[in-house]
């Protein structure tokens, strides 16, 4: 663990635009605060659109330089395997400096560290394996293929829960297509993305531009990017709300948008489970990461047969969580990341008293006597949740977890589609039926079946509804920073009707 500096020595990060370090250009800063202490412990620069203005333009420039355009699809995949090669050497120092700014467990963001080397390692492996294809076309005398080419700029908009993880998700991909990037990460979790650049981007000697940083507030910042005419596309993480803002003023200058959002995920445990399997699922579900995660399993739908046995042996289990400093490998619950999510939670809490929900654990803030501290919540378990309740419906972001009981097959899958979102879910069965079933009926952009919160660099994930559109990670990934052009060659005589489009019935 490293020492926590005192307010009065806070570290000092720049902005990375054009490969240089700068302060904003009024020279404003702001504070990060590390969410166990409440203190703050970093100055981050404030920059607004006329950063935002120059990062993008030097993407711009960088992404029609020679020294980038024209690098071999091969050696841009080199180039990502040496990026992993230098995550590798960083990786525990990233996640302590995650854990600083977000709050979360050390445990799962070295984890996150650990495991991000193998993104930049698969998209670089197929940088050389984007086609284009030999089209037949039906005209006689015509060659016709497509090209796969990177569609420009791409910004990216990052949320604070796993900020470095959220960035490689994007940037493994759209180095491998050929892109350029400007990124704008959380006000309240710059840092492990400055460090990044530091430690793992700048070794690398880039052209000047290719990646870039511009830190600061979500409208102020976030925002020009979103509109700037310069950058083609966008990929976000964050809230519905705040994405479906985002993808209505990208649609202005006609970018291409990948939105990544919020969830309200069901994770159905039927009565020929494994018990223990699933009581942990459940667990791991909502308790892990303080249940600030989009694919949170929020709601806990449980066949009526087993409800009784099945709670007793969830609330004994979720009793025995160890709250306290996210920083010790044995903590097992530790802050909520900001001050207004923290309020946010506690307020759905009593939202969730008040419509009747029957609290049966937790159900407050958790106190240094209970291991905890300032932006603690205790986890809680709400009982008797119709699926009709706020609680039910709306995304907490939190250690909450709404228990819903179902009689059927038919009912659980009815209650899980009733939601606007449809990210992740999970289905606790032996029965190779049933879970194929359940797979194929319930409405998310993932189904795990007996696991919960599995994910890979091989395998697509995204969401249906309101959770977002189009898919990060394994091969669906790369297409979101690519277009397709098609060439034409006539390999004959131009004889024929100038005047009339060349059709199949006129060829
Ligand atoms: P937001 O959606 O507000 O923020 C995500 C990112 O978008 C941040 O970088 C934020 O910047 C930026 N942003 C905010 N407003 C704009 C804007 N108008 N234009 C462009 N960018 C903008 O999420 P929050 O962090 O505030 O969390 C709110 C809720 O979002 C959570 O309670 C949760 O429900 C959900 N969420 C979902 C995540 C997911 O993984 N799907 C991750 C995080 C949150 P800044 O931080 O500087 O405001």
């Amino acid at each position: 663990m490293q020492d926590r500096p005192t307010p009065a020595k806070l570290q000092t990060y720049k902005a990375y635009i054009d490969g240089k370090w700068c302060d904003a250009d009024n020279g404003k800063t702001f504070q990060s605060f590390d969410p166990y202490t409440g203190e703050p412990w970093a100055l981050i620069p404030e920059c607004g659109a006329a950063e935002v203005d120059r990062a993008v333009n030097a993407a711009y420039r960088a992404f029609e330089s020679p020294a980038w355009a024209n690098m071999t699809q091969t050696a841009r995949g080199r180039l990502l395997r040496r990026i992993a090669q230098n995550i590798e050497k960083h990786s525990e120092h990233l996640a302590q400096i995650e854990v600083r700014d977000n709050g979360k467990l050390i445990s799962e963001m070295a984890a996150q560290t650990k495991y991000l080397p193998e993104w930049f390692y698969y998209y670089g492996g197929l940088a050389d394996k984007i086609t284009g294809t030999v089209v037949p076309v039906d005209k006689p005398d015509h060659f016709t293929y497509t090209l796969r080419e990177p569609v420009g700029v791409c910004g990216f908009i990052i949320p604070w829960n796993s900020p470095l993880m959220l960035v490689g998700w994007k940037l493994a991909p759209a180095l491998a297509a050929g892109c350029t990037v400007v990124i704008k990460p959380s006000e309240y979790t710059s840092a492990s993305l400055l460090e990044f650049i530091k430690l793992v981007i700048e070794p690398l000697d880039l052209p000047p531009g290719v990646i870039n940083v511009v830190t600061g507030y979500g409208a102020a910042t976030g925002e020009p990017l979103v509109t700037h005419p310069k950058v083609a596309k966008i990929a976000f993480t964050g809230g519905s709300t705040t994405g479906a803002r985002v993808g209505a003023l990208a649609a202005q200058t006609f970018k291409k948008v990948s939105l990544e959002l919020g969830g309200k995920s069901p994770n159905i445990v039927f009565d020929d489970c494994v018990i223990d399997d699933a009581v942990n699922g459940a667990i791991s579900g909502i308790f892990a990461a303080t249940g600030q995660t989009c694919i949170a399993g929020s709601r806990l739908l449980v066949q009526e047969s087993i409800h009784e046995k099945f709670m007793a042996k969830l609330i004994a289990t979720a009793k025995t969580a160890k709250l306290g400093n996210p920083m010790s490998y044995d903590t097992q619950v530790g802050p909520v990341t900001t001050p207004p999510q923290h309020q946010k939670i506690l307020s759905y809490i009593d939202i969730a008293k008040g419509e009747g929900a029957k609290c049966v654990l937790g159900g407050g803030p958790a106190g240094p006597e209970m291991g905890g501290g300032r932006y603690f919540v205790q986890p809680t378990i709400f009982d008797g949740v119709t699926n009709k309740m706020r609680i039910a419906q709306e995304e907490v972001f939190g250690p909450v977890l709404s228990v819903i009981k179902f009689k059927d097959e038919a009912e659980a899958v009815q209650i899980a589609n009733d939601v606007i979102y449809g990210l992740g879910s999970g289905v606790w069965t032996q029965s190779v039926r049933r879970a194929t079933q359940m797979a194929r009926k319930i409405r998310a952009g993932t189904v795990w079946v007996n696991t919960y919160r599995a994910v890979s660099f091989t395998m697509p994930f995204g969401g249906y509804k309101a959770s977002g559109l189009g898919r990060e990670n394994g091969l669906d990934a790369i297409n979101e920073y690519l277009q397709t052009k098609s060439v034409w060659i006539n390999t004959g005589s131009n004889a024929g009707n100038p005047f009339v489009m060349k059709t199949s019935s006129n060829t």
